[in-house]
């Protein structure tokens, strides 16, 4: 039987035009597109465009954006085979990550893709880009949210965006890639996620319920006392140093970050490094966070930790409940094992 496939435009580099303040999305892209691929050679599955109605550069994504994305997805579940998601690099990994978790056990490929260079110029990564996305999303053994990029596949909850110069722009410094796209796209299945249960979950977000909290050098109390005493936030993604340290000898600032737990506030703690993950008490300066009721993150990307807190906590969610979830993977996001 033939598979049907189909893309779904939100905007990005791929479908932009250059204007007098530099790229910005075209309108009418998906007829464009629809054009293209049927007059041209590339060998492509059936498919089907829907273009969102507000395009956006992916740097003013909301997390609203991600309820829509995963309802135009569902909306039309059953009439497709795999689906192909044209977004913007700049926050492709955060959507990516969010869609593994609201759509968690699909039992359809859901591949994002977009492009370096825009359709409309010339050497667009475009197409290239776009072939190999299609042809995987209708391959019915892929059942996970992937990325596909300059001539690989990714775990889309592994992946984040590395380079800002060059088509291969995304890797997966923590999960090998899923596939290889060369003169032949080399499926690892070995690697690809086990068919599960779906358990979809599209809630409405709450946009400020979390907040990333970076260490460095100098780091005040003060200001971080003022960042977590708003009744907004929810969620903390710390970015500790390497293996999960924290700058223990700051009192002020550990009774800060303690007051924020002890109120409820759901802090979660991932490495600056981008290679490896957090092992929370490897060393003293560590071990502090564990005693303040930090939730070590394994070896989640940024990406994957912000928006697994995202969707726990839009879900309803209580704070013990969504700690647990962390020590654990939902979606293929991190090892299994978490130091505590
Ligand atoms: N600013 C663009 C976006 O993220 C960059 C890109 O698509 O490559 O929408």
């Amino acid at each position: 039987m033939t598979s049907r496939v189909l893309l779904l435009h939100s905007g990005g580099t791929i479908g932009m035009c250059p204007s007098p303040d530099g790229y910005r999305p075209l309108d009418g892209f998906g007829a464009m597109l629809q054009q293209t691929l049927n007059s041209g050679t590339a060998a492509v599955p059936v498919f089907d465009v829907v273009e969102l109605d507000n395009l956006i550069d992916s740097s003013n994504l909301q997390p609203s954006h991600w309820t829509t994305i995963a309802n135009e997805l569902l909306e039309r579940w059953d009439q497709f085979d795999g689906f192909v998601v044209l977004h913007g690099t700049d926050t492709m990994a955060y959507t990516a990550s969010a869609l593994s978790f609201m759509l968690r056990g699909t039992d359809k490929p859901v591949i994002l893709t977009g492009s370096q260079i825009p359709l409309v110029e010339q050497r667009s990564d475009t197409i290239e880009n776009l072939q190999a996305a299609m042809l995987l999303a209708a391959d019915t053994s892929i059942r996970e949210v992937c990325v596909c990029f300059g001539r690989r596949l990714l775990r889309g909850n592994r992946c984040s965006k590395l380079r800002t110069r060059s088509f291969d722009a995304f890797d997966s410094p923590n999960y090998p890639w899923l596939a290889d796209i060369g003169i032949d796209i080399t499926l690892h299945k070995e690697r690809l996620l086990p068919p599960s249960i779906p358990a979809f979950t599209v809630p409405e977000f709450d946009p400020h319920a979390v907040i990333v909290l970076q260490f460095y050098p100098g780091i005040q109390a003060r200001m971080v006392e003022a960042m977590l005493d708003s009744d907004l936030v929810r969620g903390v993604v710390l970015r500790s140093y390497g293996v999960g340290n924290a700058p223990d000898a700051d009192e002020p600032l550990m009774a800060a970050l303690a007051k924020a737990v002890e109120r409820g506030i759901v802090m979660v703690s991932t490495s600056q490094c981008i290679i490896g993950g957090v092992t929370q008490g490897a060393y003293a300066s560590g071990a502090m966070l564990n005693r303040i009721g930090v939730a070590p993150a394994s070896d989640m990307t940024l990406e994957a930790a912000f928006t697994k807190l995202h969707v726990l906590l839009a879900s309803g969610m209580n704070t013990t409940d969504i700690r647990n979830q962390f020590a654990q993977a939902l979606s293929g996001e991190c090892q299994q094992v978490v130091d505590r």
